[in-house]
């Protein structure tokens, strides 16, 4: 429906216009309440005796491009109730158009708040210059502060955590809401003192997601002690993984030898088993040529074109169908192995003398296969400190032993094979591991208070027992829904809006634009 726009539909409800003058840049509006009588702010009585008049100047959202001055012709009343203590009274506007004392109208407030927030304090004043909004850089900050309340509703569920102040200098803290997901504030470090006594203050939580160590969660049991702790999920998986990481780091002497006698060493093979070696590396090379070119999205018919193997064969590298290990060969010698060995061990290493004793034995093969196992184990006992060098790292082993398992070159296969092989506790440690993992994904309690005891006797003893120390935290973690990561996304949001202000301003200022702009 149109209308007539009328002077008083530009002023805020409950004004009327008495007139309006404007010059090149400002328009002056005179208004009055259009209501006839007063109601006094002590006793609430209805007053229609005016006392006198005076003038309020406040400023409006601009018009036209022009900055908008009110002057707002205000009355005194006389209360004339009998009890109270007020004998006149200035005459009020409602808070959502005009506070008592406010120098600008609410719904001009309304936007300075939000320019505060979005920009901060000297920007924000820049902006408003030019959208004709009349407020100093201290003014802005002022609104931002003063507006920023602590929302009321009782806290029940919150998320403790640390974030650099400074890197490395100055720490502080962040408490959100994780129902509301909302910022509840900051403190100003990270003393377990400090958030004891903000804990003390706030009794009403109930549940208190925080991360594995650190100050928060002694604090907490002191302050509330019924609280339940929630530690931090993605902490915890971190932890585990680290935890196989360190197990394999005190295993590598062990790893070290496991991999040292399966490893294959060209020099200790024989004529015909190195023939098939070397088959086996070209084998090798081509494969991984075929699928690193095949992991750039390179189709079939042009890696055909480009090396020159047939479609069939390369096919067949995609597929992952050509999987062929390198063993070393059959021998007649294999079973008289351990005897070989013993006599090795007891000092014959001569190999026609060890051919004849073997002949006595039964043994039907030629001195040339003896002499050839005797040439190669002296060969593998010069060589062993050449293959120290060539042994993974533990962060390598331990990343094959886990997440690549499903991916393995031929080579990668053959080392965790040795290690499963040589080193059981290990394997059993990495079970631990997927254990714990699978439980905290799937939200599988029940296996928790054995996982413990298995741990505490395995590898991964020491994560087993800090684990332990905060079972409770952690069954929480594994139950319920609350987790940490929520308070993390709050603190980039805070470092992101802390860099808006130039790393600047202090942790109120901070926590004002924070939680206003919600
Ligand atoms: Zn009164």
């Amino acid at each position: 429906m149109q209308q007539a726009l009328r002077r008083t539909s530009l002023v805020p409800p409950g004004f009327v216009v008495d007139s309006a003058f404007c010059d090149a840049d400002m328009t002056v509006i005179t208004v009055r309440s259009s209501r006839s009588f007063g109601l006094c702010p002590s006793c609430g009585t209805v007053s229609r005796r005016v006392h006198s008049h005076y003038r309020r100047r406040a400023a409006d959202l601009p018009l036209s491009g022009r900055v908008v001055q009110f002057v707002v012709i205000a009355r005194r009343f006389r209360c004339e109730a009998v009890l109270c203590g007020r004998q006149i009274f200035a005459e009020r506007f409602p808070d959502g158009v005009l506070g008592p004392w406010s120098r600008r109208t609410a719904r001009l407030d309304c936007i300075v708040h939000h320019l505060g927030l979005a920009l901060g304090g000297r920007p924000a004043a820049m902006f408003a210059r030019r959208l004709m909004l009349p407020v100093s850089n201290d003014t802005l900050l002022r609104v931002v502060r003063r507006r920023s309340r602590a929302p009321s509703d009782p806290l029940k569920v919150i998320g403790i955590d640390d974030w650099a102040w400074r890197r490395n200098h100055r720490y502080a803290s962040i408490v959100c809401n994780l129902e509301r997901r909302r910022i509840v504030t900051l403190l100003p470090d990270r003393e377990p003192a400090t958030a004891q006594a903000w804990f003390a203050a706030h009794p009403t939580i109930g549940i208190i997601a925080r991360d594995r160590g650190g100050g928060y969660g002694e604090a907490a049991a002191r302050a509330l002690p019924d609280a339940v702790q929630v530690a931090d999920r993605w902490h915890l998986m971190q932890n585990a993984s680290r935890a196989f990481l360190d197990a394999v780091c005190k295993s590598m002497r062990q790893i070290r030898s496991a991999i040292g006698a399966t490893t294959i060493n060209p020099k200790l093979l024989t004529a015909a088993e190195r023939l098939q070696y070397e088959g086996y590396l070209r084998r090798e090379e081509t494969n991984t040529a075929i699928l690193a070119l095949s992991k750039n999205g390179i189709a079939i018919k042009q890696i055909v074109r480009q090396t020159g193997y047939s479609r069939r064969l390369v096919r067949q590298v995609i597929r992952g169908e050509r999987n062929d290990v390198f063993r070393t060969r059959q021998s007649s010698l294999d079973v008289h192995l351990p005897w070989l060995d013993e006599q090795w061990g007891s000092g014959c290493r001569n190999g026609t003398e060890l051919w004849r004793r073997l002949t006595v034995r039964g043994f039907r093969g030629s001195l040339r296969v003896v002499g050839e196992w005797a040439t190669r184990r002296r060969r593998a006992e010069k060589a062993d400190t050449e293959n120290l060098q060539r042994i993974p790292s533990a962060r390598t082993i331990a990343r094959l032993m886990t997440f690549g398992r499903d991916n393995l070159s031929k080579a990668d296969t053959l080392t965790v094979a040795a290690i499963e092989a040589g080193i059981p506790a290990l394997v059993e440690a990495r079970e631990l591991i997927a254990e714990f993992h699978t439980m905290i994904r799937h939200k599988a309690v029940a296996g928790l208070t054995l996982w413990i005891e298995r741990a505490r006797v395995s590898l991964v003893a020491s994560f087993g027992s800090g684990v332990a120390k905060d079972e409770p935290a952690v069954r929480a973690a594994i139950t319920l829904p609350w987790s940490n990561g929520q308070t993390e996304g709050q603190i980039t949001r805070l470092k992101l809006v802390r860099r808006q202000m130039y790393g600047r301003g202090k942790i109120d200022l901070l926590q004002a634009r924070l939680i206003g702009a919600e």
